[in-house]
């Protein structure tokens, strides 16, 4: 439950409240999960007024801001369009009006097509203060650990790489049982990561080249089972999508 709501007009304000011993502060975006009914008890942090939410080309790099919101970074023309078509697998109209690119990928589950087409991007998240980055490979296994009194300023992803996006699910609004991104580097560089399951997507495979796709997808998936799919169910459909988007780079 939000116990407490500040909307600092600087980041070192904003930093400053959320160092503090007491309430628990964190840093809010869209507010979209924030605001969901839970026991624990904090102060959220709006970070709306720090001029976090811009979208540029620097080099050979996609420069995203924080707190820019999902449908805007689908409306952006420097957006490349198979990550726009991604975005648009993320969630609703409304919901994409009001969540931010942090605040989701924060905040992600394995059926995050948004997170899953990032990880293959090898995007990185870059906190402050500090402006350290940290890679979202790196991000998701420490989830947990405490980045208490910090915030994702920006995030930031290739633009000189192929990138393509599949994934499967029940129904065409449903989140995706199984989804496949597939990034491949100028150099040969190739990355697969996986999602539609777990806490977190997995990356399947970091090459240097696409030699071994299929199988790399297959062995990521071999204790991928829940209530919604069996593991060999997944492990088949996730070499198909992996050869899809491969093919799909073609
Ligand atoms: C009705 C409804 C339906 C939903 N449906 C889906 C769905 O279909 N699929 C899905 O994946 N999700 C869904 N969600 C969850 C949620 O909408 C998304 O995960 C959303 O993208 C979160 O973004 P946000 O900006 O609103 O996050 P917030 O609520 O603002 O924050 C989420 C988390 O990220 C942290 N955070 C936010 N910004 C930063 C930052 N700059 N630096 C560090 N940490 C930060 C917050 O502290 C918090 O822990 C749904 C939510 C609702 C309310």
């Amino acid at each position: 439950m939000i116990i407490e709501y500040q909307r600092p007009k600087t980041i070192e304000a904003a930093l400053k409240l959320l160092h503090r011993a007491e309430p628990v502060s964190l840093p809010m975006g869209g507010g979209t999960v924030l605001n969901q009914p839970t026991d624990e008890e904090y102060a959220v942090v709006d970070l709306q007024e720090l001029g976090l939410d811009a979208l540029q080309v620097r080099g050979n790099h996609l420069i995203i801001g924080a707190t820019l919101k999902l449908q805007r970074m689908l409306e952006d023309e420097a957006t490349p369009q198979a990550l726009r078509v991604v975005i648009q697998r993320e969630s609703t109209y409304n919901l994409r009006q009001m969540a931010s690119v942090a605040g989701t990928l924060v905040s992600a589950d394995g059926r995050s097509s948004f997170a899953t087409a990032m990880l293959a991007l090898d995007a990185s998240m870059i906190w402050l203060p500090g402006e350290e980055p940290i890679r979202l490979g790196e991000f998701y296994p420490t989830r947990k650990g405490s980045r208490r009194g910090k915030l994702v300023a920006r995030v930031e992803i290739p633009t000189h790489v192929k990138f393509s996006y599949q994934d499967v699910a029940r129904t065409p609004a449903d989140l995706p049982i199984v989804s496949a991104a597939l990034a491949v580097w100028p150099s040969g560089r190739t990355r697969l990561a996986l999602g539609g399951f777990g806490k977190a997507p997995i990356l399947a495979m970091d090459g240097p080249e696409t030699h071994g796709l299929e199988s790399a997808a297959q062995s990521a998936y071999a204790q991928a089972g829940d209530e919604w799919a069996s593991a060999e169910y997944r492990q088949e459909i996730a070499a198909i999508l992996a050869r899809r988007c491969l093919e799909a780079l073609k």
